[in-house]
């Protein structure tokens, strides 16, 4: 079986040592290291980080050849096999590894090069420090076969797939302990922090607990949330019984605090939706997916379903476990519709090829990107809203999206089955008993807009898009929804940048005012009708124009001063409100549909 040894000599110089061990095979062995991390679905090449590489054998060394950019061959040697190599681990994600003198974090993916036809055989793993780390704990789920109170020692995983499904993160690490389901759930944190653990550890356990009732099973013995705080951070990736979490420390809780502040909610998302995703797309899996090597793309439709549904699934819970209040929830989902507006790219590619095309254009997005693309997650988010609308309506409320998540478990993810790209679509409609071919046509195959006014209404949630009051505004919940929203100002139609006190156009929404104009992305704006502006003050210049009135603009494209000439535009109405609607003007069915939803009483 193969066998790693991981050594920690060099973490000043961000150095991972491995000494790769494995019986010799007659013929041609070949080894690579995978060229994506599953959850993450763009092209890392992560053999392009290892710095040193030595084979010898017990009696005969075998004859080293390097293929291609992550595969070697090994011919002609004997008895055991050793491969040392060295890996460069400076990457603080949750995607890689990285390792300094306050951590060492790695993925498999990022250290454990594959024997290929080795890959069902169990693999060991001896994490030794040799005594270099006091007072630095492992943490991991890969099963450990003899460890010592530290959590060095030895692991074994069951085979390669799985090797590389178990993230450890070693560091002075301090953390929490709750139980779901009676099984251990531990939450620990890597970086300088001041988390109140008696407010975080019940408030994860209520949301987890919603989660595995909707399953209505946790298939785990244990589950590890391993977060890293930093000054500024954001990002997960899930695993089977572990995630990896990226977050700023301002959104942990902190000892005194009472609210569920807009940072801790975040954070308590985060958590929420790496959760989920250990049942809605790490055992209910995509078939291509499940088949995929590692070595090259694997393109599938369905993130829409895997990302989408979680995205919509995580804040949810916050409401449905109680850690949040209705109006909390809608302010996140209002945001989330926002996100969708402001993007004329919603037009022109559907979230099935969103999904498709994730390698190369969400994961890969440029200046262009709001206009070219949709985002999977946030219109795949109201998408999961529409269909779990829908199938309440079909069914006169005995139905949801529960119900659909429950079959697909059953169906996809207990039995270990891939789920076609047909698949999500199938369940939906044996569900639903009849075709939702309309639906499925025009949400996720087509792009007109979607009828959100509909599905809101027959959620008892009050609908309206309005202009964004500021820069920073990005929709919620208005305080008065009786009363119309401010009229809309004039507007650049194009995100900035300070560059030394230019304003650098970073984003040109499709046709907004400095798109007619001529501008383009990267020119930096210095002037507007010959008043110096910089990346925060042209927007009140701009707005501070009569509505149709031509404004001289001087910006720098490249080294060449230009001038344009702008046509002050109002802002469009591309900013969601959403709100409670009064139970006095509800019909009672309504109201019960939305209690039902939001898992409220009222
Ligand atoms: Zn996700």
């Amino acid at each position: 079986m193969p066998a790693y040894r991981i050594s920690f000599t060099a973490l000043d110089s961000r150095l991972i040592d491995v000494d790769m061990r494995f019986a010799s095979r007659s013929g041609e062995m070949i080894l690579n290291l995978p060229a994506w991390i599953p959850g993450s679905y763009m092209i890392r090449d992560f053999a392009k980080n290892i710095v040193s590489l030595h084979v010898e054998g017990e009696s005969h060394t075998p004859r080293l050849t390097k293929l291609d950019k992550q595969s070697w061959r090994l011919e002609g040697g004997s008895g055991e096999v050793r491969i040392a190599y060295q890996v460069y681990a400076n990457d603080l994600s949750v995607r890689s590894a990285h390792a300094d003198n306050t951590h060492a974090y790695f993925n498999g993916t990022s250290l454990f090069l594959r024997l290929e036809g080795g890959e069902q055989e169990a693999h060991d793993v001896v994490i030794d420090d040799a005594g270099t780390l006091p007072g630095w704990h492992v943490a991991t789920t890969m099963p450990a076969i003899e460890v010592d109170e530290r959590g060095f020692g030895h692991y074994r995983a069951p085979g390669y797939e799985s090797l590389i499904d178990y993230p450890v993160e070693i560091a002075a690490l301090d953390g929490c302990d709750f139980e779901v389901r009676g099984i251990p759930h531990r939450l620990v944190i890597h970086g300088r922090h001041q988390c109140d653990f008696e407010r975080l550890a019940p408030d994860l356990e209520k949301i987890c607990s919603v989660h595995a009732a909707l399953f209505g099973e946790l298939p785990l013995d244990q589950y590890l949330f391993m977060v890293t705080a930093l000054g500024d951070g954001y990002g997960g990736l899930e695993h089977r019984d572990s995630t990896s979490l990226m977050c700023s420390r301002r959104e942990l809780p902190r000892k005194g605090e009472q609210k569920v502040t807009k940072e801790y909610r975040r954070f308590l998302g985060l958590c929420s939706h790496e959760y989920f995703h250990l049942w809605n797309v790490k055992r209910i899996r995509p078939a291509v997916l499940k088949k995929a090597k590692l070595d090259q793309e694997a393109h599938t439709s369905l993130l829409w379903a895997f990302e989408g549904i979680t995205s919509y699934s995580d804040d949810l819970a916050l409401v449905r476990s109680g850690v949040i209040p209705p109006r909390d929830y809608l302010e996140q989902l209002a945001e989330i519709d926002t996100r969708v507006m402001r993007g004329k790219g919603r037009f022109r590619q559907s979230v099935a090829e969103s999904s498709f095309d994730a390698w190369t254009r969400f994961y890969k997005q440029d200046e262009n990107a709001p206009n070219a693309i949709v985002s999977y997650y946030a219109k795949g988010a109201l998408i999961a809203f529409g269909l779990d609308v829908t199938l309440r309506r079909i069914s006169s409320d005995s139905l949801s999206l529960d119900d659909l998540m429950r079959k697909l478990w059953q169906e996809y993810g207990k039995p270990d089955i891939g789920v076609p790209e047909e698949g999500v679509e199938k369940a939906a409609e044996e569900l639903a008993g009849t075709s939702l071919a309309d639906f499925f046509d025009a949400c996720v195959h087509g792009t007109a807009e979607l009828p959100l006014d509909d599905w809101f209404a027959r959620m008892g949630i009050g609908y309206r898009l309005r202009p964004a009051k500021s820069l920073s505004d990005q929709g919620g919940v208005p305080d008065d929804p009786q009363q119309p929203p401010a009229g809309p100002v004039p507007v650049l139609g194009a995100r900035t940048r300070d560059n030394s006190g230019a304003a650098e156009l970073v984003v040109l929404y499709e046709e907004g005012a400095a798109q007619r104009a001529g501008l383009a992305a990267g020119d930096r704006i210095i002037a507007v009708d010959g008043l110096q502006v910089d990346g925060d003050s042209v927007h009140a210049a701009i707005a501070a124009l009569a509505p149709g009135r031509e404004a001289r603009v001087h910006a720098f494209r490249r080294d060449e001063l230009m001038e344009f000439r702008l046509t002050a535009e109002l802002a469009p109405a591309d900013t969601c409100d959403l709100w409670l609607l009064d139970a006095a003007d509800s019909a009672d069915e309504v109201l019960a549909r939305r209690a039902a939803w939001l898992g409220t009483d009222d």
